[in-house]
């Protein structure tokens, strides 16, 4: 029987933070070594009891103080947040799971040069449906030419900051690579007051924002007579804060390098 794995959380007192205590808690393999939440928060100092924690930890103001004891720690914080994250899991070696979205590129960049120094699993979705469904949506793309329309849409919970969510511009380049082209090519994001007709080849976005909606995720693949809908629903966070947990369990001992939850879940090496 090995010893559970020490995890620090970065923004604990947030949705997916208190997801991620459920299933720290429930895995019987990891325990809550540290956690923290912003300088300004109300929950700097107060238990994570306080928080529904059977765990006694308390909450620091900052990363530094949330890794003592750690061997990894699990970042869902703010994009913003995220790189001072980054820096203080550098200074101690530390292995880092990123499951934060809306990165700027210079933060992203930022990341990638980390990621020379310490293992770094980053993903904008954990769960294992929505990673089986990029590469889904990779095949098709791959198998279906463009006389399909690809169109993703995205639902998320009105409190939702980024648009469109790291995980349609996962499912994006996914459709793109299949397609043998880049997002950046192929996306369309915008189409109000456009008075011309749909692009060729083209990969559209709509993004839906509303009530306490996890998050929904539809790929399709419009022809002619007929089309075909790969769908993901998440009714709870506890699918990605499970699969952050068994992300931080495969980063330890693993060599410094950014990786995605294909290379968790060894989807990246399948072929078809
Ligand atoms: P939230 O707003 O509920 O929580 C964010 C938390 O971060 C808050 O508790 C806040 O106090 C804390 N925070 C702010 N600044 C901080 C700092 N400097 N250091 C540490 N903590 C800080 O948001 P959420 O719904 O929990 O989502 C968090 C992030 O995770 C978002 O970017 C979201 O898009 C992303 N997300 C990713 C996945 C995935 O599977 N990768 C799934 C769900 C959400």
């Amino acid at each position: 029987m090995h010893n559970p794995l020490p995890v620090a959380v970065f923004g604990i007192s947030g949705r997916m933070g208190r997801a991620l205590i459920e299933a720290i808690e429930e895995s019987g393999d990891t325990v809550l070594a540290g956690a923290c939440a912003s300088a300004q928060s109300p929950w700097r100092g107060r238990s994570v009891q306080e928080l529904g924690a059977r765990s006694r930890v308390l909450v620091a103001a900052g990363p530094e103080g949330a890794l003592e004891g750690a061997s990894v720690a699990i970042d869902f914080s703010l994009p913003e947040a995220t790189l001072g994250n980054v820096r203080a899991c550098v200074v101690r070696g530390l292995p880092m799971v990123i499951g934060t979205t809306g990165h700027a590129s210079d933060t992203l960049a930022a990341i990638e040069q980390a990621s020379k120094t310490v293992p770094i699993v980053m993903a904008p979705n954990m769960s294992l449906g929505v990673n089986l469904l990029l590469k889904l949506v990779e095949l098709t793309a791959r198998l279906l030419d463009e006389a399909y329309d690809i169109e993703v849409f995205e639902a998320h919970h009105r409190n939702k900051k980024d648009a469109p969510s790291g995980t349609a511009l996962a499912l994006g380049r996914a459709a793109a690579r299949g397609r043998g082209a880049s997002l950046e090519e192929l996306a369309e994001h915008d189409r109000h007051g456009s008075h011309v007709p749909r692009r060729k080849g083209a990969i559209g976005f709509s993004v839906f924002r509303g009530g306490d909606v996890v998050g929904d995720h539809t790929v399709t693949f419009a022809g002619i007579g007929e089309r075909i809908e790969l769908t993901h629903r998440a009714s709870d966070r506890l699918a990605f804060a499970r699969g952050a947990i068994r992300a931080a369990h495969w980063l330890v001992g693993q060599r410094p390098g950014l990786y995605s939850m294909q290379d968790v879940l060894g989807l990246g090496t399948l072929a078809w």
